[in-house]
């Protein structure tokens, strides 16, 4: 068994054998059944990163009773079950689809959107003739050029079934691009092993997206992964979900997209929380995080700013949300506002 496997069977899974010291309050029926729709599971390499009850990585990680009491969000916020023509395979944009390979994480993240796909065999089987139907839909549909790996956690498979799927993905002629979609860069580096790396590098162009959410989220472990991969010549992109009580604040923001950048993972998107079952209470004003990308387009680099993204409950898919800068548009000129806050104009090219 590698150390990363080592370390993810010592994940605490049941509420009782957490320390004292981080228990959530009241043990209270409604937290069972909370646990019980969408499991605990909190490795020791994160759990070590938890200071205190409340504290950003505690809210992350820790099951509350408030996500029983949750009645104003939806079991599948993006309508994907609709947009799903083969199992597991989500087609909503014309060039690229998400795949699910995965139904387990190193960590299970208590505001992830994809709840009812995660944590347990039974919420979403990983059958290989489904991974062959969708293999076949792709060599169907020769305008999809881009494959989204997902889950769960793609990078919780083992070595072997990973070069297996990449494989079998790389060699579809119109497949030219694949994305890894992967939280294990905060919830367990050691994931990022040479071993796997190795495997990763045959299948370029290769990109990976993680998600780093708070500032102490970027050990010295995590630093040590990214670079790994980034050495490798696989280009990393974060995106970070607005979470009330972790990260919404403009300065907690920009240290995180500043840090990143740092550590040669790009920031993507900045993401408003989805309407996933049981995530009320992490959700925030939209107002909130317009502020934030206001503040960040004063203060960051155009290099380390990310798109704010909200991801639409019908299905519709992700719309852009930036603050407005612009004042009027009129047949002789653009008026706008600047990053400072002053109004400039522009001219309109002359009509003949
Ligand atoms: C987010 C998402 C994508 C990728 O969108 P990008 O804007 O390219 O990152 C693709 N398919 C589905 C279903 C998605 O939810
Ligand atoms: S890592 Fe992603 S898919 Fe897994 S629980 Fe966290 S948010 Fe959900």
């Amino acid at each position: 068994m590698e150390e990363w496997q080592k370390i993810l069977q010592a994940s605490i899974t049941d509420i009782k054998t957490l320390p004292a010291r981080l228990q959530p309050g009241e043990n209270s029926p409604l937290l069972h059944k909370v646990i019980a729709d969408f499991p605990l599971r909190i490795n020791p390499y994160f759990l070590q990163l938890i200071e205190e009850v409340g504290d950003p990585l505690w809210l992350q990680a820790i099951p509350q009773a408030t996500e029983g009491e949750d009645c104003s969000c939806i079991y599948d916020p993006l309508g994907e079950e609709k947009q799903s023509p083969v199992p597991n395979l989500v087609h909503k944009y014309p060039d690229r689809v998400l795949l699910l390979i995965s139904n387990q994480c190193a960590m299970y993240c208590r505001f992830c959107t994809r709840k009812r796909k995660v944590g347990s065999a039974k919420k979403m089987k990983m059958r290989s003739s489904d991974f062959s139907a969708a293999c076949d839909y792709l060599k169907k549909h020769k305008e999809v050029s881009e494959v989204l790996l997902s889950g769960g956690d793609p990078l919780l498979l083992v070595d072997e079934k990973i070069d297996e799927i990449l494989s079998q993905i790389y060699n579809i002629p119109n497949i030219s691009v694949i994305r890894i979609g992967s939280r294990t860069l905060s919830t367990l580096p050691m994931r990022i092993t040479d071993r796997l790396v190795a495997i990763l590098r045959k299948y370029h162009p290769l990109y990976i997206n993680t998600q780093f959410n708070h500032p102490k989220e970027l050990t010295e472990e995590a630093k040590k992964a990214c670079r790994k991969l980034a050495d490798a010549g696989i280009p990393l992109g974060n995106q970070t979900v607005l979470l009330k009580g972790v990260n919404d604040s403009p300065q907690i923001i920009e240290e995180l997209m500043r840090s990143l950048l740092q550590m040669r993972v790009k920031p993507y998107y900045l993401f408003q929380g989805d309407l996933s079952l049981g995530t009320n209470h992490f959700r925030t004003p939209i107002e909130s995080g317009i502020a934030i990308m206001r503040h960040l387009y004063k203060n960051l680099s155009g290099m380390a700013t990310p798109t704010f993204a909200i991801d639409a409950p019908d299905g519709s898919g992700k719309i852009p949300l930036t603050p407005d800068y612009i004042k009027e548009i009129s047949s002789k000129s653009l008026v706008f506002e600047n990053i400072q806050g002053n109004i400039c104009t522009y001219p309109q090219v002359q009509q003949e």
